[in-house]
C-alpha cells in the first residue's frame, strides 16, 4: 500500500520566476520592514479584492485578534466559543480577560446566537464569534444582541477569505474582523494576518498598536506590540493574491466532487452551500455518525492514515478542554453539547487548490467502502 501521500493542505505558492524580480527590487530598495512599498501596495491590493475599506497587515492571525481586543479596550468577559482553533481564546487570555463558551449551531458549528443572551453578564464587554470553516455566522443576529447589550464584536475570520453574503464582505460584520495568512489557509504570506475595522482613526490607532504603539519617532500612545509584516512576505502576498481566485475555483470544484459522490453515504454529513452566499472551501469537514455509518470517526481516521491519506479533526479537542480552560464554569460539557457532539463527529478530508482528481477519488474510496 504505498502511494502519493495525500495531506489534508498544501499552501498556495507563487511562482518563483515572477518573485525573484520583486525580490531584486527589494534588495535595490533596501527597505526591508516598518510600512515598505510592498507592505502599502499590499494593504492596497487586499482591501480592493476583499471590498474593505480599512485594513492592516500583521505578521499572523494571532496578534490580530489580541490586538482588537486592546484597540477597543475590551474588558471583563468575552463571550466566544470552544469550537475553534486555540488562537481565539488564547487571544482573550493574552489580555487578561475571561472567556466565556457559548455553545454552537449543529448545522454550521458556528456560535448558536439565540444562546448568547443567557452567558450575558454585568462584566460582559464583547462577543467574539468564529466564522468556522468559513460559513458566515449569523452576523444580522449576533449584531442586534450586541446592540442591546452594548457589546463590541469582533470576528475571528481567520477561515473566511474572500467570502461575500449577497455580495457585501463578510468581513464587514462587526465592529472588526481578523484574517490569518497563515500558509495552510486559502490565501496565506506564508505567515501573516490583517485586521480588518470600519473607520480611518481606528484603523491609524490599530496602526500605532502593531509598532509599539508608536504615533511618531518619539511619541508612544500606548503598550502596543511588534506585528509588523515585512517587505518579502508582503511581495508574495501580492503575487498570491493574482491567483487566489483560480484557487477558490479549484476548491469549490473539489468540493462538488466530494459532495456528489459523498451524498447517498449513509451517516456522513456534510456542509451545504448557503444561497447568497459567496464561500471559499476553506475545509471539506464530513461528521460521521457512528450508528448509521457503521465505523467510528477515530476508525475512519486511521483508516485514511492507512492509504496514506491524512485527515485533519478540526476542532477535536474542544478549546474548553484543555487545562487552561476546563476549569471555567462555562466549559462545563453540560454546557456544550452540540460543540462536544461536532468534535467527536468531524473530520477534515483534503482539501486545498491543486488537489487532483485520483487523489480525490481515493479519499472517496476509502470514506466511501471504509476499507
Ligand atoms: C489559523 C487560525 C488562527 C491563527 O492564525 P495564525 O496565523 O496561525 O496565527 C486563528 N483563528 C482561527 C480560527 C484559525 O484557523
Amino acid at each position: 500500500m504505498s502511494s502519493k501521500q495525500i495531506t489534508v493542505t498544501s499552501p498556495l505558492l507563487p511562482s518563483l520566476d515572477d518573485f525573484i524580480p520583486m525580490l531584486r527590487d527589494i534588495w535595490d530598495r533596501k527597505w526591508l520592514t516598518n510600512n515598505g512599498h510592498y507592505h502599502k501596495e499590499l494593504e492596497k491590493a487586499l482591501a480592493g479584492y476583499l471590498g474593505v475599506n480599512y485594513i492592516s497587515l500583521f505578521t499572523n492571525g494571532t496578534l490580530p485578534l489580541i490586538t482588537a481586543l486592546q484597540a477597543l479596550r475590551i474588558s471583563g468577559e468575552v463571550i466566544t466559543t470552544p469550537y475553534s482553533f486555540v488562537a481565539t481564546t488564547h487571544s482573550i487570555w493574552w489580555n487578561g480577560l475571561k472567556p466565556v463558551f457559548v455553545d454552537i449551531e449543529e448545522e454550521t458549528g458556528n456560535i448558536d446566537p439565540e444562546k448568547i443572551e443567557a452567558a450575558i453578564t454585568p462584566r460582559t464587554t464583547a462577543i467574539m464569534p468564529v466564522h468556522v470553516y468559513g460559513t458566515p455566522c449569523n452576523t444580522k443576529r449576533i449584531q442586534e444582541i450586541a446592540d442591546v447589550y452594548g457589546l463590541k464584536v469582533i470576528y475571528d475570520a481567520a477561515h473566511a477569505f474572500g467570502v461575500k453574503v449577497n455580495g457585501e464582505s463578510v468581513l464587514n460584520a462587526g465592529d472588526m474582523s481578523t484574517l490569518s495568512f497563515h500558509a495552510t489557509k486559502v490565501y496565506n504570506t506564508v505567515e501573516g494576518g490583517a485586521l480588518i475595522c470600519h473607520d480611518e482613526a481606528t484603523k491609524k490607532r490599530i496602526d500605532y498598536l502593531k509598532n509599539f504603539g508608536f504615533a511618531g519617532e518619539t511619541t508612544v500612545v500606548a503598550p502596543g506590540i511588534n506585528s509588523k509584516m515585512d517587505e518579502i512576505r508582503s511581495a508574495y502576498g501580492l503575487l498570491n493574491l493574482k491567483q487566489v481566485d483560480s484557487a477558490i475555483a479549484n476548491r469549490k470544484a473539489t468540493a462538488e466532487h466530494y459532495r456528489t459522490a459523498l451524498k447517498d453515504v449513509p451517516g456522513v454529513r456534510m456542509l451545504k452551500d448557503i444561497e447568497g452566499v459567496q464561500h471559499n472551501y476553506a475545509y471539506f469537514p464530513i461528521f460521521i455518525d457512528e450508528k448509521a455509518y457503521g465505523m467510528s470517526r477515530d476508525d475512519l481516521y486511521m483508516k485514511l492514515q492507512e492509504h496514506d491519506i491524512f485527515g485533519r479533526r478540526y476542532f477535536y479537542p474542544l478549546i474548553s478542554t484543555f487545562s487552561a480552560y476546563k476549569g471555567l464554569e462555562s466549559a462545563n460539557p453540560k454546557n456544550l453539547p452540540i460543540a462536544h457532539k461536532l468534535a467527536e463527529q468531524v473530520l477534515c478530508l483534503p482539501m486545498f487548490a491543486g488537489l487532483d482528481e485520483e487523489s480525490t477519488n481515493r479519499v472517496i474510496d476509502v470514506v466511501r467502502n471504509k476499507r
